[in-house]
């Protein structure tokens, strides 16, 4: 099939690799020409791990080509995915000005019938103002289909090969058949591929990214009411995922969601139900929640200094001249994508209460760079973060972190103090040689 892919991001890119992967012409668009010349000269603008060598494969193969052409894009194929960004505007709500901008320029370069897929995030209803753009500029007949995406950053390639399924939404039966089609290479089992309405469609990823947001919060303040009380979350968190209702996937206590979707995701529906005249009670309270717990790793680090001044330094900002080391600065492992990272937070509230800050991620330093530019030490391995740190804290749980030389860490670090943020390390192992140990709802 001759498809095209508008919106060359973390979605675009694997979409239209994956695709092409499968034996499609696959064309992926994007109004960034720097990206496109960066893909064109043989280099990946983002951290996905697989995508690289699959990107080479295809591309070797004449399957995969990158343009900034629209025109080309469109012309050239018969499948036209709409992936571009649906970022919150001011009131919460996606921003739709990228996918409508894309589907009146789908509509201007028509050259005869096509499906276009929102492949994007988008509230119930856009596929209708889609197909309104389209059919503005143009008489030809095309089709709406809404395929929304449940890819995971840091196992996107995997997921696109392997979905758990694929949702489509489409009133024509011609699109139905091409969809499946397309998809019947990915999903061995055809009961995974779910036909439904449009409405229906567009509203299962929003429904399954809140869902996924509230499971975060909720196990992130049962973490909080387990600190309080002197309970173990780890242990509750077993007692609980044994049954089967509950399960233990997602719930796993830290320092907030981050990324481009859950916030925005979870933002734009309670939008959508307030615009409906209803209260989304739950999601605003995962929201607050995840708020709060971006912050609870800086308000640890500030108690502990609080009280060692206390006890010896007179100071009233207790960490005034301390030094930080951070471990983790992508919102999640296996990617450097730094949206809403709640990195972003903690670092920014240490800056500003006067410590120096020393970081390492394994693959986001060029996107941290862009946020904190001088503000941040950025170092290329870990253990330099430690050299004269007043303490360690783990933002995000990198696999390298986990089994890391505690002898060298104790050496390095002026005070063997740890937050972890993510409950990585084993605390009574860490106690025993000597370490100060702060996890979220550990005992
Ligand atoms: P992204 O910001 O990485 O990529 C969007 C791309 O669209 C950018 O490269 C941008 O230059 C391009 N673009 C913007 N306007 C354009 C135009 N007029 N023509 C051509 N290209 C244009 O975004 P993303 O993370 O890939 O997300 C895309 C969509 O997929 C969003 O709606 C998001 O919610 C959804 N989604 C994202 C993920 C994820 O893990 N990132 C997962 C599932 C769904």
């Amino acid at each position: 099939m001759k498809i095209s892919v508008i919106g060359t991001g973390y979605v675009g890119l694997v979409t239209g690799t994956c695709l092409a992967e499968s034996g499609n012409d696959v064309i992926c668009m994007d109004i960034d020409q720097k990206k496109i010349d960066l893909l064109n000269a043989g280099n990946v603008p983002i951290y996905e791990p697989g995508l690289e060598e699959l990107i080479t494969r295809n591309v070797d193969h004449g399957r995969l080509s990158f343009t900034s052409d629209m025109s080309l894009a469109v012309k050239s194929s018969d499948i036209i995915f709409i992936a571009v960004g649906t970022p919150p505007g001011e009131d919460g709500s996606a921003d739709l000005k990228y996918v409508l901008a894309v589907a009146g320029e789908i509509g201007r370069n028509m050259n005869g019938y096509k499906v276009v897929i929102d492949k994007s995030t988008v509230p119930v209803g856009t596929a209708d103002k889609v197909k309104v753009a389209i059919a503005a500029k143009t008489k030809l007949s095309f089709d709406v289909v809404s395929n929304p995406e449940f890819l995971k950053e840091g196992s996107a390639v995997d997921d696109f090969m392997k979905p758990d399924r694929v949702v489509i939404g489409t009133e024509s039966a011609k699109a139905r058949n091409l969809m499946q089609d397309l998809y019947s290479p990915f999903v061995r089992k055809g009961d995974r591929i779910l036909d439904m309405d449009i409405r229906s469609a567009e509203m299962t990823k929003y429904a399954a990214n809140a869902m996924l947001a509230t499971k975060i919060s909720f196990i992130n303040e049962m973490a909080n009411i387990c600190a309080g009380l002197g309970a173990d979350i780890d242990s509750v968190r077993r007692g609980m995922g044994y049954d089967k209702r509950i399960g233990f996937e997602f719930l796993f206590p830290g320092v907030g969601y981050g990324g481009s979707c859950f916030p925005k995701d979870v933002q734009a529906l309670i939008r959508t139900a307030k615009d409906l005249g209803l209260e989304a009670n739950i999601l605003k309270a995962v929201e607050a929640v995840n708020k709060r717990q971006k912050t609870i790793l800086f308000e640890m680090i500030l108690q502990h200094f609080a009280q060692a001044s206390k006890q010896g330094r007179k100071n009233s900002a207790p960490l005034e001249g301390r030094t930080i080391a951070v471990w983790g600065l992508s919102f999640k492992p296996r990617t450097d994508d730094m949206r809403e990272a709640p990195s972003v937070v903690v670092i920014n509230n240490l800056l500003r209460a006067g410590a120096t800050v020393k970081a390492h991620d394994p693959v986001a330093t060029h996107e941290a760079r862009k946020i904190f530019k001088s503000r941040v030490t950025l170092m290329d391995n870990n253990y330099e973060t430690l050299k004269g740190a007043d303490a360690l804290a783990v933002v995000t749980e990198w696999n390298e972190f986990r089994a890391p030389d505690f002898k060298r860490i104790k050496k390095l670090m002026k005070k063997p103090v740890i937050f972890d943020g993510r409950n990585i390390f084993h605390q009574e192992e860490l106690k025993k040689m000597g370490f100060t140990y702060y996890g979220i709802g550990r005992r």
